[in-house]
């Protein structure tokens, strides 16, 4: 089973919960992610590894 909810240093394809906008974002971010429609925060950075705080479509590698 792969982890999806732990992602390291690589882009992910994210579904953002409120307007179901799908948008890249960096899996460890250094600041909060946006989204870019309804500006809903899609992820934030805790510590070394960021939290993603929506829905993860695919893990792009
Ligand atoms: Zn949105």
């Amino acid at each position: 089973m792969r982890k999806l909810k732990e992602p390291s240093s690589k882009f992910i394809s994210v579904r953002c919960s409120s307007c179901k906008n799908e948008q890249v974002i960096f899996g460890k971010p250094s600041s909060k992610v946006n989204c870019l429609v309804c500006n809903a925060v899609l992820a934030e950075p805790t510590g070394g590894k960021g939290r993603i705080k929506t829905q993860i479509l695919e893990v792009l590698g």
